[in-house]
């Protein structure tokens, strides 16, 4: 996707504080942590939002390899929280399927 933000991060055109890559996946700091860490985690495939995953096997990927980044490359043996926003409504700005890894501070529900 051409005018995709996230996509642009994956292509290397918009430059990112990478965390983690795979084959799969791209994880790179939040430019707006809203915790000390902040850490987002996409597919390289373009689906906008979760509602548009349709594949379970690309949804569990993710959720694999989000745990695997905040308990292996991040460490975050104190616990984290995993956040995904579903559209306008969930508050959702970036139209890329995206989870956060929040952590280092005590989270307001
Ligand atoms: P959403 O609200 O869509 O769930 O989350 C999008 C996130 O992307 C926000 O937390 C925002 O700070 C982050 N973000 C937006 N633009 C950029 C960018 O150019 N680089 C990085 N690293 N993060 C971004
Ligand atoms: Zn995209």
């Amino acid at each position: 996707m051409s005018n995709c933000l996230f996509c642009k991060i994956i292509d290397g055109t918009i430059p990112s504080d990478k965390v983690y890559e795979d084959g799969d996946v791209l994880a790179f700091r939040d430019i707006h942590p809203k915790a000390p860490v902040h850490v987002l985690v996409i597919p390289r495939q373009h689906v906008a939002t979760l509602t548009d995953a349709q594949d379970p096997e690309l949804l569990g990927m993710l959720m694999d390899r989000v745990r695997m980044i905040a308990d292996k490359v991040l460490n975050l043996t104190a616990g984290y929280r995993i956040v995904i926003n579903v559209r306008e409504g969930g508050g959702q700005e970036v139209f890329h399927l995206h989870l956060h890894i929040l952590s280092g501070k005590k989270l307001p529900f």
